[in-house]
């Protein structure tokens, strides 16, 4: 579970995050929308400390996220987080990328670490990559990899940002279907996209942000059919 509380952030003299509220529930989905600027990766990103802020509280699965390196490292043992831009290490094979943050920052054995990557890498349905480079992959296949190497480290929560802005159209599918099968296991996750067929299907809940602050948050039939927010009407008009 996520609580953020009266979560401000500024960068700089910037007021990027304004009075931020939002709890997520454990096996709940959330997706976040809104335009360009409005601060959905800043809000992802301040779940797991990629980002600072300075005002308000946030708690992953009960532990709250202050300036403890303790809790910190247990908050990021929870969280796991898939980047738009896959965020592979081009210098080193599919497996071993899955592999490598397993032995570097759990200690694990190399054997099991490689076990795990490919019993992912099985999952998301590309362990015949396993041992090429991810240069060698389509942008689907590389994505499909980060995902797999973010479950390798068996988090309880995924975090997700635009996922799938940098594919090719052909490849989206591919991603959001890997997507969609953790979200039916369960998976606890928020999930930056505009895929608004993905957020129909998958949301429990949808978010819209825009300069900043939580405009409206509701259930996909409500958020999509009858949005109470005039705001999120002419975002909704100018998306679809
Ligand atoms: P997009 O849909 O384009 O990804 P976003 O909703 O994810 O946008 P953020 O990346 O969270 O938006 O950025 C929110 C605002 O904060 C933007 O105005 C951006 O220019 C600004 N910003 C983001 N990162 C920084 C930074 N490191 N330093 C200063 N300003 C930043
Ligand atoms: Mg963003």
């Amino acid at each position: 579970a996520i609580q953020v509380a009266a979560l401000d952030k500024w960068y700089g003299s910037f007021h990027v995050l304004k009075n931020i509220n939002l709890a997520v529930a454990p096996g709940e989905r959330i997706v976040v929308c809104g335009p360009s600027g409005s601060g959905k990766s800043t809000l992802i990103r301040c779940i797991n400390r990629l980002e600072e802020h300075q005002r308000g509280r946030i708690r992953v699965n009960g532990i709250p996220l202050d300036d403890s390196v303790k809790n910190l490292d247990a908050i990021r043992r929870e969280v796991g987080m898939v980047f738009q831009h896959f965020n592979l290490f081009p210098h080193l094979t599919v497996k071993e990328n899955c592999a490598l943050p397993q032995i570097l920052s759990r200690g694990k054995k190399r054997k099991d670490a490689e076990d795990m990557a490919m019993h992912f890498l099985e999952k998301v349905r590309i362990p015949e990559q396993a041992d090429k480079y991810p240069g060698q992959l389509s942008g689907g296949q590389q994505q499909r990899v980060a995902i797999a190497r973010a479950l390798c480290m068996t988090p309880k929560i995924m975090l997700f940002d635009e996922p799938t802005s940098a594919l090719d159209p052909e490849m989206v599918k591919e991603v959001l279907d890997t997507m969609v099968e953790l979200a039916e296991e369960g998976m606890t996750m928020i999930v930056v996209t505009h895929e608004m067929g993905f957020a129909r299907r998958v949301a429990d809940r949808v978010v819209f942000m825009e300069a900043g602050q939580v405009v409206e948050i509701n259930e996909p039939s409500i958020f999509f059919d009858a949005p109470e927010q005039p705001s999120t009407r002419r975002f909704l008009a100018n998306i679809m």
